[in-house]
């Protein structure tokens, strides 16, 4: 039984050391990311075929997986362009029509002799005349049938050239294997087991790949059966503490210590036009308990699109710069950059900080200039995009690093403008702030290396923006709503998402969009703006925005972000359906921050599917992006909501976050008791799951 204190695990069994497994198979194992004997059995069925039992033909309905066993009776070669065999067989209870489109005349020969008997596997269909089995498995049988299996058969996830029947094959070689070399060592002691009725591994994984035929179906294909339970548990055990333990290491790093006497901030306080909101004021109070202490703060600050994230940056900042030090601020667009940079020096520049602005765009002497002012630490706050952390720039005394709209950045980005103000063991506090809003449960498990902080309040004022799904054929009505808008003094967005591959085609999209649109509205005044315009003409198009010049601003996505202009009322959103409900949530929240009523076009191409179509009402009817991203959740998927599945980072093999929520509690629970008391059974239930080259190794 469960021994935690057995000696370290011998050195995976590579899968190569089963039999039949070749370079060729070897390499499109690991595409599955099957490396080790073990992966083997961490690579669960999906669903499972009912092979126990033999259905008599006259019982089969349309739709069954079934079993059969039968006799032919006759075949034919059909078929003029395409041609097909039609195998009929019966078993005294009725005719059964088998159908192939490939198959050999040696097959044909073999499988098609009158008198024959085969047993075929297959799903039953409806056929012209009679039920059918497409390409069913078969195999001809003797007089002396073999018995049936007395297991459900697995069918497993798999990949272009790897059949089932090979992957069922090094499954059943790894579990006979699994007592004997103790492929799969239980590392949870039962003590911590049974409180959650969670199997033995072994137990488990038997069940997984070989069910009895009495198992209960639809309980082990939803996930809830306890033996896929106690995997998920212990895959999300395993991310806890590799978690855990980055954050051990995080911790024990030092960092500057960032009292500060308060007094910039007071005098920032006394110059902002608004009070802050409670919410903003709390958030702000952690950070501040975090920065004074001589240990690396780690932060997550989310708050909904329009929280006033921003000004909290600029405190946290100040507080560096109070004692000497330096912050920087990292956004992911450069518009999105600049306007930090505008919002900073607006704020902080007569309070004699000197905030810089540093982009991919700052090239030459300009660039130098600044960089040595960066490393002399004449600039205070160095705003910017990921041109922070090239190689080049250096800081003096990097003491806070903010990055905005996390999201959109890697773990690695991240990780790389910290090192900017490595000195020794000592490295910046980090601020991570993003309008994504995770699901808490994500939050946990996603970001688990991160303490957070939430804006859960708006501004006061602000009315929710109402929102209407249209299909894109009836512009002129949408045209004649941002007339009314424009009338009345209001401004408004139409945006063009990207649709097009390229950057420049979409560019010249949202160019053809502007025109028609002039010669829709020609009494508007219409400005144009995207990511292939020269930086400074760009600039000048959103200030004339800004200062209510234009009445209608068409743009490609490049709005998508923090930009911010009060006065408009009315978002028009092309596409809608391309767009994920975060970012049309980010989008929708460049209007309402005024104190007039705004409203959001989504435009859909129709005809639009059921799911594209309740994911465009999510948004119509909830303002709040915690709830958006729970039901975006829902109908996607973690891996997307947290933009995670492009980058490949998080990817769980068994658990499933949304399913399995509640396991996440237990498995905190579990890796507190385990660090304390089992400390050997640690690294490796890591190494299990998440494997030696920990994907959060570096982190
Ligand atoms: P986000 O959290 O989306 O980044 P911003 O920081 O851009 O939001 O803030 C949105 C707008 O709200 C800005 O115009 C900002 O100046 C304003 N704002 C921030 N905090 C407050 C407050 N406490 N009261 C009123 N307006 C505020
Ligand atoms: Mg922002």
């Amino acid at each position: 039984m469960a021994n935690p204190a057995r000696p370290l695990p011998t050195e995976p069994v590579p899968v190569t050391a089963l039999k039949g497994v070749g370079p060729r198979l070897a390499e499109r194992l690991q595409r599955l990311g099957i490396r080790t004997a073990e992966d083997v059995l961490l690579h669960l069925p999906t669903r499972y075929q009912d092979r126990t039992r033999l259905t008599p033909i006259a019982r089969l309905q349309a739709g069954d997986e079934a079993q059969i066993e039968a006799e032919v009776v006759g075949s034919e070669v059909a078929g003029r362009s395409r041609r097909f065999l039609l195998c009929h067989v019966a078993d005294g209870t009725g005719v059964l029509t088998l159908r192939f489109f490939h198959f050999s005349p040696a097959q044909q020969q073999w499988l098609c002799q009158t008198g024959a008997r085969l047993r075929c596997f297959g799903e039953v269909r409806q056929g012209q005349t009679a039920l059918e089995m497409i390409h069913p498995e078969c195999r001809r049988i003797g007089t002396d049938a073999p018995p049936v299996t007395d297991r459900l058969t697995p069918v497993y996830p798999t990949t272009a050239g790897l059949q089932q029947f090979t992957l069922r094959n090094l499954a059943e070689q790894a579990l006979a294997q699994l007592d004997e070399f103790s492929l799969l060592p239980e590392w949870l002691p039962s003590a911590l087991r049974t409180p959650f009725q969670l199997p033995p591994i072994p137990e488990a994984v038997r069940l997984l790949h070989q069910p009895p035929a009495d198992t209960a179906l639809a309980e082990l294909e939803s996930g809830r059966h306890p033996a896929r339970r106690r995997l998920a548990f212990e895959e999300l055990l395993a991310h806890q503490l590799s978690l855990r333990r980055l954050r051990e290491r995080m911790r024990r790093q030092a960092a500057p210590p960032l009292a500060g006497n308060g007094g910039l901030r007071r005098r920032l306080r006394e110059r902002l036009p608004f009070s802050l909101t409670a919410a903003q004021q709390r958030v702000l109070e952690d950070i501040d308990a975090d920065l004074s202490q001589p240990r690396p703060m780690l932060r997550l600050l989310q708050g909904d699109v329009g929280s006033g994230k921003t000004v909290v940056a600029a405190f946290a900042a100040l507080q560096a710069v109070e004692t000497g030090a330096q912050a920087a601020l990292m956004a992911p667009t450069e518009l999105l950059a600049e306007q930090h940079y505008r919002n900073f020096h607006h704020w902080l520049g007569e309070l004699g900080v000197e905030v810089a602005w540093l982009t991919g765009r700052l090239v030459g002497k300009a660039r130098r200039r600044l960089l040595e002012r960066l490393a002399a630490g004449d600039i205070h706050i160095a705003v910017g995009t990921h041109a922070l952390f090239q190689e080049d720039v250096a800081f003096a005394a990097l003491a806070l690093a903010i990055v905005d709209e996390q999201h959109r950045f890697g773990v690695h980005q991240r990780l790389a403008l910290r090192e900017k103000g490595r000195q020794g063991d000592s490295c910046p506090h980090q601020l991570i702030m993003t309008a994504t809003p995770i699901p808490r449960t994500l939050a946990m498990s996603a970001y688990a290396d991160l303490d957070t902080s939430v804006i859960d309040e708006l501004p006061p004022g602000r009315l929710p923006v109402k929102t209407v799904v249209v299909p894109d054929n009836r512009r002129e009505e949408v045209a004649a709503r941002i007339r009314q808008a424009c009338r009345s003094g209001r401004q408004a967005y139409w945006v063009c998402p990207l649709i097009e591959e390229s950057e420049v085609l979409q560019c010249q999209a949202a160019a053809v969009t502007a025109e028609r649109l002039t010669e829709l509205l020609p009494e508007l005044r219409i400005g144009l703006v995207h990511g292939r315009l020269p930086p400074n003409v760009k600039e000048a198009v959103m200030a004339t925005f800004k200062r209510g010049e234009f009445d209608l601003l068409v743009a490609t996505t490049v709005i998508e972000v923090g930009v911010d202009v009060p006065n408009a009322s009315l978002m028009i959103i092309e596409n809608a359906e391309r767009l994920g409900l975060a970012q049309l949530h980010q989008l929708r929240g460049r209007v309402g921050r005024g104190a007039a009523a705004s409203s959001c076009v989504l435009l859909y191409r129709p005809p639009l599917s059921d799911v594209a179509y309740r994911r465009l009402a999510v948004l119509r009817e909830s303002c709040d992006g915690f709830e958006i991203a729970r039901r975006d959740l829902e109908l996607r998927g973690p891996g997307e909501v947290l933009g995670t599945r492009q980058t490949g980072e998080q990817t769980l093999r068994v658990a499933d976050l949304l399913r399995d929520q509640d396991l996440l509690d237990a498995a905190r629970y579990t890796a507190d008791r385990l660090l304390r008391d089992h400390p050997t059974c640690v690294e490796p239930l890591i190494r299990r799951w998440i494997g030696s080259g920990a994907r959060y190794g570096e982190v």
